[in-house]
C-alpha cells in the first residue's frame, strides 16, 4: 500500500502546529520533578542547513522525544552561532571584497550590521527547515551566541582568566591568512585544512666566510629565504663535504649523499655536525637594507647553530641535514631563535607583501609571486644547487583555504600550563561516545599550546582588554557595568548598543597605574569562546543560580566529533575548567561525518551533494530519519536516494501491518479498555479448522500462542530499546526495533494470523455451526486486541525516531479518550510478560520452517501443495510434544503431519510422495487462491459479499463438486442459486494442475 511520506508530514506538521501539540507536551512535563538536561551544540547560521546537520538534528530531536515520552521536564533550547569569519567572509564574498582594507573603505559599522543580517536570514531558514525535518525545540527560544548576554558571559570569563594570571599577551611567529589577514590558532588547523600542494623547493648555497665551501640547504618555502637568520645542525650527526660536479664544495649530512647527489660527485672529509656550530655564512640577500641592519650589528646573525632536537629535530629522510631558520617566519624557528637568543627580521605584512627594506621585493606579494625569489637567486649560479617540484600537505586557511604563511605578532593568549591538570580530571569524568574521544581529548590537552584567543577581524566578540599605550599596563573589564562605571569618555555613543565593533570602541577608561586614557584592542575573540560559554550564558549563570543549578551539568551533547576536540568540546572544558572547576557535561556523544552513498565526501563542485530540502521533499523527513538513527555514530555516515529508498521499503513493511489492520477491523471492532493479559492461559487444545489446517493455532481456552508471543517479544524490545537508548546506542535500537516489525510482526505473526482477522459476517452457510461461528469471533477478537496492542505499542516506541510516521499511525488506531497525540502519550512501560522459554521455542519453529521451505524450493513443490509429513531429526527438540507450536509449522510447511526421528540424515525431511489425496487438496487450495486473486483485482472490500458459481469445471469436476462448501467458505462466498439480486461482476477462466475452470462471480447486494 503506498505511503506518500513528504504529503502525509505536511498535514502532520499542519496539525502539531494548529493543535499546539509541542506546547501541550512541555505543559504535560512542566511540573515533573524529572529533568534532562540537553545542551545544544550551535549550529552557525551562516547558510542552509545541510544533509550532515539532519543527521546530527535527528539524534537530538531523538533523545529529547523519548525523554519528554518517559516524562522528563527539558529545555528545548536551540543555539545558533552567529560570529566569527565564516559569516564575514561569506558577507565579504557578497559585497564583492577583496581584503579587509574594502571592509575599513565600507564602514566596520554597516559591514558588523550586514553580517547580524545574514544571521538573522539563515537562522530562520534553518528553523524552517529544522521544523521540516520534525525536529521540536522551543524555536522561539533559540540562543544567539551574537546576543549581550553571551558576550558579556564571556567578559566575565576572561576577567576570571586575568586575575588568575592565565591571560597574556605574546608575540610568536603565528600561522596566518594572507586573505583573511588574521592570525588562525593552532587549534583550527584541522588535520583535513591541510591539502596536498606542489611547492617549488630549493637546494641553496651558503658560502661559509673565509673558505671556499659552502652550506648546501633546502628549503619548501623560499619566500623565507630574505628572513633567514641561522642555518640548524645536529651536534651528534655526521656531516662531509662533497665536491659536486660544478666543482662547488658543499656540506651535507652524510646520510643524505645519493638523495642529494646523483653521480660525479666526491666525498672530501667527514665531521661531526658540532665541528660546523659557530660557522658564519654569506647570502645572496644581505645588500637589502633590512638584512644589512642586522650584519655586524648581531652576533649570532649568519651563524650555524646546534638544534634542540625537541624543538627542531632534523631529519635525514629529506633535505640536506642543514636547516633553514627563519625566525620570523615559522614556528618551529621562532621558538629556537627564542632559546639561542636569535635576532629575526620581518619580512612581510598582512596581506603577505613584502615589507619596505627588502629592495626590489618591497611591495610585491610572497605568496602570489614565489617565483620572484627563485629568479633572483637563479642569476647567481653559486646559489642554487637545484630546484625541484615538491609535493607536501601544507596548511590552508580553515575558511578562505588560502595557504597560510607565518608571520610573528603580538596576540592575546590564554596559558594552559595551569588549567592542563584540571582539564585533565574533567575530561575523565566524562562519559565519551564513542569511547576513543576521551583518549584523543586527553591527547590534545596533553599537546596544546596556549590558546591563542585574539583575531585581527571585525565580527566577533569584542576582547574586553584595555591596554595602555603609555605604561603598557593592561585590564580585563568584567561586564557592561563595569565598563559603564570605568567609562570616562565614549559611554554615549556606545550605550544602547551590542557590545561590537565599532561602537564598543567608542569608550574609554583611565589606565589604574598612570591615568591615561585607555582604549580597548582592536582584536575580536576566537569565534570558539563564544560556543564555549553556552552552559552557563544561556542557563542563567549570571541571573538565576539556582535555575542555573537545576540544568547543569547537562546529561548531554550531541555533535559531530571530526574537529570538536581542540574546538568546541575543547572550550566548553576550558571554560567549566575555570569558572567552576566542573564537568559542564555528564556525556559528549559525538558522531562522525556524512559521505556520499560511495563513501566519498560530499562537495558542491563534485556535484555529489545533497540538498537537504531537496531530498525532504523528495522523499520525506522520516525516511531519511530512519537511516541517519540506523547508521553507527562512530564511523562515516553514507547519504543518498538508493539508501534512503530501502530505508523507506522497510518502514513500508510497518506500514502495511498497519494498513491490512486497518483493512479488517473497522474502528468500533477495536478494543475498549485495552487490557492485554500478562499470562494467558496456555496448554489448550487447539482448534482444527475444516480445511485441517489450525487457524494461526487458536485455542478455545483463549491465548493463541503467536498472541503470546508477539506480546512477549515486544514487551521484551521495549526493555532492549531503553536499555540501548540510555547508553546512546541508537543504532542498536533502531536496527532491533526494524527487526522486529519485519521479521516478527510482518513475516511471522501478521502472516500467520492474517485469516483470523476476516469479517465472519454475511457467510450465509444454510448449516454454519453458531458454536464454531462463536469461537472464532472470540479469537478474531483476540487477534484483534494482539494486533491493536502491537501497533500501539510500536507506534511509540518510535515515536521519537520518526514522528510523523508514527503520528500517523496513531491518528488511525486513536479512540476518543486517549492522547490527541502519540507525542502526548506516555512512553510504553516494558511488562511483566516477557516469555523467554516461549520466544526460544519460536526461533526454533521458525528455524525449523526455513529448512523445510528450502527443502521445498529444492524439489520445486509448491507450498500449497500439501504434503504428508515433515520428519524432525532433534530428538531433545523444545518444541517436541507442543501441538500449538507443531501446528504453526504444519500450516507453514503445509504438512499433515510432524514425526519425530532421529534416524534421518538432515535437521529435517519432508515426505514428497503426493497422493490423488494430497493432489486434490492441492487443486482446491489452488482454486480459492485464484478466487481470491480475482477478488481483489475486482476491487472488492473483505465485507463485500459475492456468490460464486461454477460454470464448467471439466476434469476437474468431481474435485469441485466434493468440496465446493469448503471452497465458498474460505472465500466467503455464497452459493449462486440463479436468481435474487446477483449482479454478475466477472465470468473468466483459469487453469489449475493443467486443467481448465470457470468461474462467473457475482455481486451480492
Ligand atoms: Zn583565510
Ligand atoms: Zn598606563
Amino acid at each position: 500500500m503506498a505511503y506518500n511520506f513528504p504529503e502525509e508530514e505536511q498535514k502532520i506538521l499542519k496539525f502539531w502546529e494548529e493543535n499546539k501539540i509541542f506546547e501541550k507536551l512541555r505543559q504535560k512535563n512542566a511540573k515533573s520533578k524529572k529533568r534532562w538536561s540537553f545542551l545544544d551544540g550551535p549550529i552557525t547560521a551562516n547558510n542552509p542547513m545541510g544533509v550532515h546537520h539532519a543527521w546530527g538534528r535527528t539524534y537530538k530531536d531523538l533523545l529529547q522525544r523519548y525523554h519528554a515520552m518517559k516524562g522528563f521536564d527539558e529545555r528545548y533550547q536551540n543555539g545558533f552561532d552567529c560570529q566569527g569569519l565564516w559569516v564575514e567572509v561569506e558577507v565579504e564574498k557578497e559585497l564583492g571584497f577583496k581584503t579587509k582594507k574594502d571592509i575599513d573603505a565600507y564602514g566596520i559599522d554597516k559591514f558588523v550590521e550586514k553580517c547580524k543580517e545574514r544571521v538573522r536570514k539563515y537562522s530562520a531558514i534553518q528553523t524552517a527547515q529544522s521544523i521540516r525535518l520534525g525536529q521540536w525545540m522551543d524555536w522561539e527560544n533559540s540562543y544567539y551566541t551574537m546576543s549581550d548576554e553571551n558576550n558579556y558571559a564571556i567578559w566575565h570569563f576572561l576577567k576570571k582568566c586575568w586575575e588568575l594570571g592565565y591571560l597574556y599577551k605574546g608575540r610568536d611567529s603565528v600561522p596566518w591568512c594572507p586573505r583573511c589577514g588574521t592570525a588562525i590558532s593552532q587549534h583550527e588547523i584541522l588535520t583535513e585544512e591541510y591539502k596536498e600542494i606542489t611547492h617549488d623547493s630549493i637546494y641553496f648555497r651558503l658560502k661559509i666566510k673565509e673558505k671556499d665551501e659552502y652550506l648546501l640547504v633546502w628549503t619548501t618555502t623560499p619566500w623565507t629565504l630574505p628572513a633567514n637568520i641561522a642555518v640548524a645542525v645536529d651536534a651528534k650527526l655526521d656531516y662531509v663535504l662533497v665536491k659536486d660536479k660544478d666543482g662547488y664544495k658543499n656540506w651535507v649530512a652524510k646520510d643524505l649523499i645519493d638523495k642529494i647527489f646523483k653521480g660525479g660527485h666526491e666525498v672530501l672529509k667527514g665531521v661531526k655536525g658540532k665541528s660546523l656550530v659557530g660557522l658564519k655564512y654569506s647570502f645572496a640577500f644581505d645588500g637589502l637594507p633590512k638584512v644589512k641592519e642586522l650584519l655586524g650589528k648581531d652576533k649570532m646573525f649568519h651563524t650555524v647553530v646546534a638544534t634542540d632536537d625537541r624543538i627542531m629535530p632534523i631529519n635525514i629522510e629529506e633535505g640536506t641535514g642543514l636547516v633553514h631558520t627563519a625566525v620570523s617566519a615559522g614556528s618551529e624557528d621562532f621558538k629556537l631563535g627564542k632559546k639561542l637568543g636569535l635576532p629575526l627580521i620581518e619580512v612581510i605584512d598582512e596581506e603577505a607583501t613584502y615589507l619596505d627594506g627588502l629592495g626590489d621585493f618591497s611591495g610585491k606579494n610572497a605568496k602570489k609571486h614565489p617565483e620572484i625569489i627563485l629568479d633572483y637567486l637563479a642569476k647567481n649560479k653559486e646559489y642554487v644547487f637545484k630546484i625541484e617540484k615538491y609535493k607536501h600537505r601544507y596548511p590552508t586557511c580553515w575558511r578562505c583555504k588560502t595557504e597560510l604563511v607565518w608571520r610573528v605578532v603580538d596576540e592575546w593568549y590564554i596559558s594552559m600550563d595551569k588549567l592542563r591538570k584540571p582539564l585533565e580530571d574533567i575530561v575523565k569524568k566524562i562519559n565519551w561516545i564513542p569511547s576513543f574521544g576521551r583518549e584523543r581529548e586527553l591527547d590534545w590537552i596533553k599537546n596544546m599550546h596556549d590558546w591563542l584567543i585574539s583575531k585581527k577581524r571585525y565580527w566577533g566578540l569584542a576582547l574586553p582588554i584595555f591596554e595602555c599605550k603609555e605604561c603598557g599596563n593592561f585590564e580585563v573589564i568584567g561586564s557592561k557595568e563595569e565598563l559603564k562605571k570605568r567609562a570616562v569618555e565614549g559611554w554615549d555613543k556606545f550605550d544602547g548598543r551590542s557590545p561590537h565593533r565599532p561602537w564598543v570602541d567608542e569608550v574609554k577608561i583611565k589606565c589604574k597605574k598612570c591615568k591615561a586614557i585607555v582604549s580597548r584592542i582592536k582584536d575580536v575573540g576566537n569565534p570558539w569562546l563564544d560556543a564555549g560559554i553556552v552552559p552557563f550564558s544561556t542557563i542563567k549563570y549570571f541571573s538565576d543560580k539556582s535555575y542555573w543549578k537545576k540544568w547543569f551539568p547537562a546529561q548531554v551533547v550531541c555533535e559531530s566529533f571530526p574537529g570538536q576536540f581542540k574546538n568546541w568540546f575543547y572550550s566548553l572544558l576550558v571554560m567549566s575548567a575555570v569558572l567552576e572547576d566542573a564537568e559542564p557535561i555528564n556525556t559528549i556523544f559525538g558522531y562522525a561525518s556524512v559521505v556520499d552513498e560511495k563513501g566519498e565526501e560530499m562537495h558542491k563542485s563534485k556535484g555529489n551533494a545533497i540538498w537537504f530540502d531537496e531530498a525532504v521533499e523528495k522523499v520525506g523527513a522520516d525516511p531519511m530519519r530512519w537511516l541517519y538513527m540506523k547508521a553507527n555514530s562512530a564511523e562515516n555516515m553514507r547519504f543518498g536516494y538508493t539508501l534512503i529508498e530501502e530505508s523507506k521499503r522497510k518502514l513500508l513493511v510497518l506500514y502495511n501491518v498497519y494498513s491490512f489492520f486497518e483493512t479488517y477491523v473497522k474502528k468500533e471492532d477495536f478494543p475498549k479498555n485495552l487490557k492485554i493479559k500478562t499470562k494467558p492461559a496456555r496448554n489448550a487444545s487447539p482448534a482444527r479448522q475444516p480445511d485441517g489446517s489450525h487457524g494461526g493455532g487458536h485455542s478455545d481456552a483463549g491465548g493463541n500462542i503467536l498472541d503470546k508471543w508477539i506480546i512477549s517479544k515486544i514487551n521484551h524490545l521495549v526493555s532492549v530499546i531503553e536499555f540501548n537508548l540510555e547508553k546512546y546506542e541508537v543504532a542498536r535500537a533502531v536496527s532491533e526495533i526494524e527487526d522486529f516489525f519485519i521479521n516478527d510482526l510482518s513475516l511471522w505473526y501478521t502472516r500467520r494470523s492474517r485469516k483470523r482477522f476476516h469479517p465472519l459476517t454475511g457467510s450465509g452457510h444454510s448449516d454454519s455451526d453458531e458454536s464454531s461461528d462463536s469461537k472464532r469471533q472470540a479469537d478474531r477478537k483476540e487477534a484483534i486486541e494482539t494486533l491493536y496492542f502491537v501497533l500501539l505499542g510500536i507506534a511509540k516506541i518510535i515515536a521519537p525516531i520518526i514522528p510523523f510516521f508514527a503520528e500517523k499511525m496513531y491518528q488511525g488506531l486513536k479512540l476518543k479518550d486517549m492522547p490527541e497525540s502519540i507525542h502526548l502519550c506516555d512512553w510504553m512501560e516494558p511488562g511483566s510478560n516477557a516469555d523467554l522459554d516461549l520466544e526460544h521455542k519460536m526461533d526454533e519453529v521458525r528455524k525449523v520452517v526455513a529448512l523445510a521451505l528450502s527443502e521445498r524450493a529444492a524439489k520445486s513443490i509448491k507450498v500449497r501443495q500439501p504434503l504428508a509429513s515433515l520428519k524432525i531429526k532433534d530428538q531433545k527438540s523444545k518444541i517436541k510434544g507442543d501441538e500449538e507450536l507443531l501446528n504453526l509449522i504444519k500450516d507453514e510447511v503445509n504438512v499433515e503431519e510432524i514425526i519425530f526421528d532421529g534416524k534421518i540424515k538432515k535437521d529435517v525431511e519432508l515426505d514428497v510422495n503426493i497422493t490423488k489425496e494430497l493432489r486434490e487438496k492441492g487443486v482446491v487450495r489452488e482454486v480459492i487462491r485464484c478466487i481470491q486473486g480475482m477478488r481483489k483485482e475486482l476491487g472488492l472490500k473483505p465485507q463485500d459479499v459475492v456468490a460464486v458459481h461454477f460454470s464448467d469445471t471439466g476434469d476437474l469436476k468431481e474435485v469441485i463438486t466434493k468440496n465446493e462448501e469448503f471452497i465458498l467458505k474460505e472465500i466467503r462466498a455464497q452459493k449462486y442459486f440463479g436468481q435474487g439480486p446477483q449482479v454478475p461482476l466477472v465470468d473468466y477462466e483459469f487453469e489449475v494442475d493443467g486443467k481448465s475452470i470457470k468461474v462467473v462471480i457475482y455481486y451480492s447486494k
